[in-house]
This record gives C-alpha cells, structure tokens and sequence, in this order.
C-alpha cells in the first residue's frame, strides 16, 4: 500500500505531467492579450493549458494580423462572442508540438492558422473539402484561444505550411482576409471578367491585387478619395466612389463580379444595377443591416446574390501558393504586441493602411 497522501499523489502525479510535457515541447501555459468583456481592453495573462489534443498541433505564434471580425468579437457585434477571449485568427508562427495524430506537419516548419481551426472531419462538408462549411467548424476566436499570445493550437488539417517564398512577417493577413476574397474568385470569375471590389480596407486591397494578377479589369469602390491612387496602385484599372450614386448608377451593366468587403449599408440598389447580365454580387463584408433587392432586378438579368465565410484548408493552401507565385502580398502596418489596444484603435479609426500586423513581442 503507498504511504503517501492524496495531496501528495496530486503533486507527484502534476510535476510528471509537466515533466512530460516539457519533454515532448508541449506548453502546460501560454501567455495571452485576454479579453475580460465586451470592449474592455486586452490585458496580459498567463492561462493554463490542458494536454495537447491528440490531432492538434501547437504553434510558436511570431505574427498575427489584424482583422476586423476581431473588432467585430471584441466589440459582440454578431452576439457570438465568448469571454474572456483571445483574439487573433491570421498567425504565423513554427510548429513546436504535434500531438500523436497530427499529420503532415513537421516541429520546426513555418505553418499559418486563419479564422478556423478545426473542423470534425467526418460530415459529408469535410469530407468533400468544404471544411469551412462544416456544421462544427470552430471558429479560432469564439470559444477557441486565437492567435494573440505565445502559442495557439489548432487541428493538424487547419494548419497550413507556408510556401518559402513568402515574407512570413506580412503572410499573416493571407490567412483569412486573403482567402476570404481570394475564394469567391476562384468560384465566380474568369480572367476575362469585369470585376468590382467595394470596399478597399484589409480585405479589400488584397481582393484588388489578386483579382488584378488573375487578369481582371478591376474597379475598386472606396468612399476614401485620399485611396484612389493607392488603389490604382494595388492593380486597379478604374476606381469609384462607392458613396456617390449618380457616379454608381454611371457604371450601369458593367460587372461579371462585384465582391463587397464594407460593414456598413450602401446604395445598395445602384451597386446592383451595376452587374452585367449573369452578374453576381457576393459579399463578404458582415453588414449588419439586410441587403434590399427586388426580384425583378435578379430576374430580368438573371443576377445572383451570394456570401461565403473565409475558405477550406485547400482554398487557403491554394491561395498561398498563388500568392508567393505572383508575388500578392498585403500591404501592412506592424505594431508590437505589447500595443495590442493602441493596434485595434486605429482599425477602429478607420485609418489603417491597409492591415495591421502585431508582432509577438512577450
Ligand atoms: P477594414 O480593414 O476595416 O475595411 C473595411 C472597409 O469598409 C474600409 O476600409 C472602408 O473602405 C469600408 N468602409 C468602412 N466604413 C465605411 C463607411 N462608413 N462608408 C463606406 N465604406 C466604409 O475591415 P476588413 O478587415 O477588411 O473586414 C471587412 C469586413 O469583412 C468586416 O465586416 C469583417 O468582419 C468581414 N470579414 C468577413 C470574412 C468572411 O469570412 N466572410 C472574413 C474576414 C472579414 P473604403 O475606405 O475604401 O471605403
Ligand atoms: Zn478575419
């Protein structure tokens, strides 16, 4: 019979765990920029971890861009947010554990994590690679500790090695506001198309220069004039107001595709009235109020209105390499991550040119 106590059995029983832990590289903590309540500043912790899981992969976060569906969590504008939380879905980092059925990742290989990061991998969306449809998908930052810390874990099937050839400290954004344009054209639009992107912020600038490396003629809409050359610079063949109607209404039946990235209501009839026949308006952007459009505007010119959230793991994988190919990379502002609060203020202002980086900085 042992002669040692119940707290001691705890203790003895704890120290081999961590012991274990340490041995194989897994993190028995981690520190995080936490979110105590909706727009509370972050302030930093230390959170205890559980055991890695066994198809989970732990990442050495060194970069994590900016989205605004983080403003959008931290602020509970969609009523999803869980706190407290940690924020920050487009990471960059080296993989520094693999749990024992973790496939196809190596400890040491550079690997991105976006806005998910597991999935269940048996629905009839995961097996036929719409992942991202999953009914269990789980979003990396709601209910989910995300990027904004030293370490994230994430399934092995979401984690998605880096080509060499990109710039690891700008990739960041690629995870999710680049995948999330990049898909809807890979889906809707030939390089021959017409396309419009409306909104030029972080999603947007990146859809200007993928769909203008495809081959596109690109309009980019933006109620920023001071973004007008910016954008032509991105690619843009032409650029518009996207707040002046009569200017709108000009452009009457030019697009194949429009991919709308704003959060905010817009002339949304005049916008419509811009597709081609067999046009398609596909949003991306979460505006909060419903999108009007009469039937008779879809029907006479068999238009289509249509959204999708961010991408699969092979849409994100596919959009990597497309972008080390072409050389697309997002135009950024980096922040050390100890400025974390200062970083979502100016997305908050607006004034953000064009994606913000935090750089991991414990
Ligand atoms: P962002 O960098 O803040 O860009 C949003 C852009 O919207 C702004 O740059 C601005 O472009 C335009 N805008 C903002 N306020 C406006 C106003 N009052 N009037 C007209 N235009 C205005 O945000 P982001 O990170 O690109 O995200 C954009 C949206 O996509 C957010 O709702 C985000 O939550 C969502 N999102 C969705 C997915 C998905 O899976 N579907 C993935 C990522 C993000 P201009 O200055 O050019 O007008
Ligand atoms: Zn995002």
């Amino acid at each position: 019979m042992s002669t040692l106590t119940q707290s001691q059995n705890e203790a003895a029983s704890e120290l081999k765990q961590e012991q274990s832990a340490s041995a194989s590289g897994v993190q028995s903590s981690l520190r995080a920029w936490v979110a105590k309540g909706a727009k509370q500043p972050m302030v930093l912790e230390t959170v205890d971890l559980g055991p890695l899981e066994a198809e989970d992969v732990e990442v050495a976060v060194e970069y994590c861009g900016l989205c605004h569906s983080d403003l959008s969590v931290l602020n509970n504008e969609w009523g999803i947010s869980q706190f407290p939380a940690i924020l920050g879905h487009e990471v960059v980092g080296r993989v520094t554990a693999l749990g024992p059925n973790a496939k196809g990742l190596e400890v040491g290989q550079r690997v991105g994590v976006g806005w998910n990061s597991g999935s269940c991998m048996h629905c009839q969306q995961c097996m036929s690679g719409s992942h991202h449809l999953c009914p269990q998908v789980q979003a990396t930052i709601v209910g989910h500790r995300g990027g904004f810390a030293t370490h994230i874990r994430s399934h092995w099937a979401w984690t998605i090695p880096l080509p060499e050839k990109l710039n690891f400290a700008d990739a960041g954004p690629l995870l999710c506001g680049g995948v999330t344009v990049f898909a809807p054209l890979m889906m809707y639009a030939r390089p021959t198309d017409r396309v419009g992107i409306i909104g030029i912020g972080g999603l947007g600038h990146m859809a200007v220069k993928f769909a203008a490396a495809y081959g596109c003629d690109v309009t980019a809409f933006t109620s920023s004039e001071s973004k007008f050359d910016e954008a032509r610079g991105f690619g843009a063949n032409q650029v518009a107001s996207s707040r002046d109607s009569a200017a709108i209404k000009r452009l009457g039946g030019s697009f194949d595709l429009l991919i709308s990235t704003v959060n905010v209501p817009l002339d949304w009839d005049a916008m419509i009235g811009t597709l081609a026949p067999n046009g398609r308006l596909h949003v991306v952007g979460v505006v909060p109020e419903p999108i009007p459009v009469s039937a008779s505007s879809l029907i006479a010119q068999q238009r289509s209105i249509s959204g999708s959230p961010s991408g699969s793991p092979v849409a994100i994988a596919t959009m990597l390499d497309f972008a080390a190919r072409h050389g697309v990379a997002p135009q950024t502002e980096h922040f050390a991550m100890s400025d974390i609060n200062e970083a979502f203020a100016r997305l908050e202002s607006g004034k953000a040119r064009y994606r913000i980086v935090l750089d991991a900085d414990f």
